[in-house]
């Protein structure tokens, strides 16, 4: 039977799709356990946010009525199918009929069969379906071939996840008419709000790598066509300059189109399309390869941030292409309300669309950290993004509701559900409004405790939207993520210029440089670094303190470029132990002396640790001690406290920052700061989620560094707590065992003070 099982599987995994894996599976079970019926249930999707109940809907079958598969859909309360999906246990009976959960289905095909086994289908801890075996005669199945189904299962419980995600299942079955209903699909939040508007669909237009190649008799000819495409491109990024400008109030949020515009101004992008152009090839495909190059640089990195750049290359090289073609996009009749919607949508298809109408963006891919959703964050248009589950090409001028903080998307609701949307979206546009008035208010709690809002950036285009929302300084600059953007180590020059724009930008207000934090998941492509375990390896501060010409190359261009501004702050990754804090400022110490002999003006700079290793947590007094601020990253923190690797997709659900032995390691770190008379800062993403700010607040933490798109919701928080209520939250949720208790608290109080736009606690 192994034999079999493992043949089985090979052929599942190369299965076109899941109906060929369903058929495949239930044709060969039914043949090896010679039994009389294969079937497989699926559990319907949630899709339909009025639908009571889902269902186990038959989906495939190899001994019963296959006209019936797709028709019969049971109720997780209907028979032996039902029981095994709800108890998500398998059931082993001679005889079913004698069973009190026993129904018969007629219209199946079932016969009055007796042996029956049923296996609950399930993916991390989610049932998805069953996969039955029934005999005909009274029959126990054996244990060897119960744990043969029970593989099996496994395997399609991913083959069934995949096609879940791919939107395959809905096409299978229950995919709506003209939505007549409501049909709603999800993805990731990519900007918070609520809103309602109309569809206008992104045509897909050509794709570049669908382009052929063609060689070419005049390329002075294809220069001149690409010269025209790239000049019409340019001064659509222009206009869309103009347009962000007048929609957002601010020109800040142009480095992106700048930077577009810069691509296309010369320099090594179209240095690229002109050589392949004099090599004899056609202005698309020369674009094509150009583009394939640039991208390929992005794309081999490991950072998802920086991979998300590769995308933005890729837009950027469809818009010339586009051109290029001459297609005429998108219609001229605009609705009020535009949401936009794109199979593949970026940050260059706004210019599609009149940007003052735009109320809500689509994208079928990407995620909260494309460019497209930092953007709309800096606008305040709600983004849901990666929403593959959702039939785009028949969206145009549907009404829909984006739900940016869920990444959902409901197409023309009715009813009940329609009357709580319209309802949240109306609070979100009043919230909306308060949000911007405080851009220029201190984050100050009714009792009078102020907290400092910095922001957290990694390139120097996200200090864009760190000035839209009023930030008061960066207190995180991850320097490594210019390193990982080179074909090298950047020099001393390169990096001053770097690290000047932003202490410059943030003249007369604290600008954390944190040095170099790679390994782990941050390489360096021109640094490989080979390791069993790279979390618990060569990483942060102990690679710099390795590599001194490395440590004080960054150093000496972090004071170069603070010269005259006297606002540097530099913060040290991954501390472990006071040796390492020790010697990086004996390091910094060194660069200080060094720099000041080359030039005038430039102050030692405050020092800072990171707290993000339990070790650091038990050493707080010895390192508050020695330095002049802490600054907890809670998403290490989290990480190596609960030994839960921050991107793994499988352990995702279990990694919260809200459990109660990392709120105690921040307390405790916050105590020894006090005792220290040391500042404590937190810069993880703790410090952007409401529920946590409010307990950071509790703490008597009163500096947060966070993306720029949480910054005005908290700021709102702190603004409508007192330090006192936060204290007494701090204490009950203190005495919390499990982080669910803590968020309920938490969700609940933001609730009771009218906060909960800012949560969206499931209310519908
Ligand atoms: C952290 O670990 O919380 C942190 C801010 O650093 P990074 O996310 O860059 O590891
Ligand atoms: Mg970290």
């Amino acid at each position: 039977m192994l034999d079999e099982l493992r043949q089985i599987v090979t052929e599942v995994s190369k299965s076109s799709d899941l109906r060929a894996a369903l058929d495949l599976i239930a044709r060969r079970v039914r043949s090896v356990l010679d039994a009389s019926v294969c079937s497989v249930y699926v559990l319907s999707e949630e899709s339909d946010p009025e639908a009571e109940e889902q269902t186990l809907v038959l989906q495939a079958t190899e001994g019963l009525n296959k006209a019936k598969v797709g028709q019969v859909a049971l109720s997780m309360h209907e028979g032996l199918v039902g029981l095994v999906a709800r108890r998500a246990e398998l059931v082993n009976l001679e005889d079913a009929s004698q069973h009190p959960a026993f129904k018969f289905v007629t219209d199946i095909g079932e016969e009055p069969y007796h042996g029956f086994m049923g296996v609950p289908i399930i993916h991390r801890g989610e049932v998805l379906g069953v996969l039955v075996v029934q005999a005909r005669e009274r029959r126990r199945f054996s244990d060897d071939q119960e744990s043969f189904v029970v593989t099996l299962a496994t395997q399609l419980a991913s083959a069934i996840r995949h096609a879940r995600a791919s939107g395959e299942l809905t096409r299978m079955g229950n995919e709506p008419g003209e939505f007549d209903s409501a049909f709603s699909a999800r993805g990731l939040p990519g900007s918070p709000g609520v809103v309602f508007g109309t569809a206008v669909v992104v045509a897909d237009g050509q794709s570049l790598e669908l382009v052929e190649d063609r060689e070419v008799e005049d390329p002075d000819h294809e220069l001149a066509v690409l010269d025209s495409a790239i000049e019409a491109v340019r001064q659509e990024f222009e206009q869309l300059k103009i347009d962000f400008a007048r929609a957002s109030g601010s020109d800040e949020e142009n480095l992106l189109f700048d930077a577009f515009i810069r691509m296309l101004s010369g320099g090594s992008l179209i240095e690229a399309i002109e050589r392949h152009i004099r090599r004899g090839q056609w202005a698309p495909a020369a674009l094509r390869d150009a583009i394939a190059e640039h991208a390929a640089v992005f794309e081999q990195m490991s950072d998802a941030y920086l991979r998300e750049r590769a995308q933005d290359v890729r837009d950027l090289g469809s818009r010339v292409l586009h051109k290029l073609h001459a297609e005429s996009a998108g219609p001229t009749d605009w609705p009020e309300q535009i949401v936009l919607v794109g199979n593949d949508l970026s940050a260059s298809h706004l210019a599609e669309v009149p940007t003052e109408r735009l109320v809500g963006i689509v994208s079928s891919t990407g995620s909260g950290s494309s460019h497209l959703a930092i953007l709309a964050r800096a606008l305040g248009v709600p983004a849901a993004m990666g929403v593959s589950d959702l039939p785009i090409s028949r969206l145009r001028n549907k009404e829909v509701v984006v739900d940016g903080y869920r990444g959902l998307v409901v197409v023309r609701p009715r009813g009940s559900l329609r009357d709580e949307l319209r309802r949240l979206a109306r609070e979100e546009a009043e919230l909306t409004e308060e949000l911007a008035a405080l851009r220029d208010e201190p984050a100050l709690t009714s009792d009078g405790f102020r907290v400092a809002m910095h922001v957290n950036i990694g390139l120097l285009s996200d200090m864009a939207p760190s000035l839209t929302v009023g930030a008061e300084g960066i207190g995180l600059y991850r320097t490594e993520v210019p390193f990982q953007i080179r074909k090298q180590f950047p020099g001393e020059e390169e990096q001053a210029h770097i690290y000047r724009e932003a202490l410059e930008t943030f003249t007369g207000k604290p600008v954390v440089l944190r040095t170099l934090d790679v390994g782990g998941d941050k390489p360096l492509s021109y640094f490989p670094i080979r390791e069993d375990n790279p979390f618990l390896g060569w990483r942060g501060i102990r690679l710099v303190l390795d590599h001194p010409e490395i440590f004080l190359t960054q150093i000496r261009a972090m004071l170069k470029a603070s010269a005259g501004l006297n606002n540097l702050h530099i913060l040290l990754p991954m501390i472990s132990a006071v040796d390492e804090l020790d010697q990086s400022m004996a390091f910094i110490a060194q660069a200080v002396d060094e720099v000041s002999e080359e030039m005038d003006d430039v102050q030692p700079p405050k020092i800072g640790a990171m707290i993000e290793v339990p070790s650091a947590v038990y050493q707080a007094d010895a390192l508050a001690s020695r330095c002049d601020f802490l600054s907890i990253g809670t998403n290490d923190l989290t990480q190596y406290l609960l030994a839960i690797d921050r991107n793994n997709e499988r352990v995702a659900p279990r990694y919260d920052a809200l459990h109660p032995a990392v709120l105690m390691a921040i307390r405790d770190v916050c105590a020894a700061g006090d005792r220290q008379g040391c500042e404590v800062a937190v810069c993880g993403e703790l410090a952007g989620d409401p529920l946590g700010a409010i307990l950071l607040l509790g703490m008597g933490i009163n500096s947060l560094s966070m993306s720029a798109g949480s910054l005005p919701r908290i700021k709102w928080v702190i603004r409508r707590f007192s330090h006192v209520e936060a204290r007494d939250l701090l204490e009950q949720a203190m005495r919390c065992e499990r982080p669910s208790e803590i968020r309920a608290l938490l969700n609940q109080a933001l609730e009771a003070r009218g906060l909960g736009g800012l949560i969206r606690a499931g209310r519908y």
